[in-house]
């Protein structure tokens, strides 16, 4: 188990070091270009002006969970029913269009690139929406048959360039998963809840944060962040927000 544990540090830290050679290379080797429309870029985000601008926003949302609401009420039905383990949701965009290319591009064709693009986008949303800076930056975990097969953990990939664009925010991998759960996508919402029950343990907090934003790609139900949020809880963070890419 401890040979496990240290081979799926050695792949993550591995996968981290390749990825941020071949950025730097790129972006020291071509001008920067717009990862969406293949016109100029600008100077550190790939993404020209008018591209961002025709971005899926979330123009209204849940307080709690970032569902994407049309009415103004604070909260959605499921967390006026039960609120999540989690206390506050901040989605960078809505999961459609091109967001939902670039997600597409990142996790399952390895373009690393457009997973930079999609943290530097979330790395404005946060900032433009005054979102309170946390202690520490945790990504959901893969399980490590999963972290073999993709070859690298999308949502670690993301905390380390939120990190980088936001001053050095610490992110650490602080989860592990425990059991290598269905895939989700099949399940409907209550199934998903149990699928992910128990699927998770803290392995280490350093510096005991208070306050603590988990990081992942695209959040559907929140199922699995909600279970994530718990065992962070149970370990005794006061504060645990959700930072996402896009919202389904
Ligand atoms: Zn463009
Ligand atoms: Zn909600």
């Amino acid at each position: 188990m401890k040979s496990q544990a240290a081979a799926l540090c050695w792949i993550e830290a591995w996968q981290l070091l390749r990825a941020m050679i071949l950025d730097r290379l790129r972006q020291a080797v071509f001008p920067p270009v717009c990862l969406v429309c293949g016109q100029t870029g600008r100077p550190l985000i790939d993404c020209c002006a008018g591209c961002e601008s025709d971005l899926p926003s979330l123009p209204g949302q849940c307080d709690r969970c970032g569902l994407e609401l049309d009415r103004s009420v604070a909260l959605c039905g499921r967390c006026s029913m039960a609120l999540p383990a989690f206390d506050s949701t901040w989605p960078g965009f809505a999961y459609r269009d091109e967001i939902e290319r670039l997600v597409q591009r990142f996790k399952f064709r390895g373009d690393l690139a457009a997973g930079r693009l999609l943290a530097n986008l979330l790395a404005l949303r946060l900032s433009k929406l005054r979102a309170p800076r946390p202690d520490l930056l945790i990504p959901v975990p893969l399980h490590r048959r999963r972290l073999l097969t993709r070859g690298f953990n999308q949502a670690a990939l993301l905390a380390h360039d939120l990190s980088a664009v936001m001053s050095g925010l610490p992110w650490f991998n602080a989860l592990r998963r425990v059991r290598n759960t269905a895939t989700q996508i099949q399940l409907p919402a209550d199934g998903r809840a149990a699928n992910v029950r128990g699927a998770f343990r803290v392995a280490r907090l350093p510096g005991r944060p208070r306050f603590v934003a988990l990081v992942d790609d695209v959040m559907t139900t929140g199922s699995t962040l909600n279970e994530c949020a718990r065992v962070l809880r149970a370990s005794g963070v006061e504060r645990i927000d959700v930072w996402v890419a896009a919202r389904a």
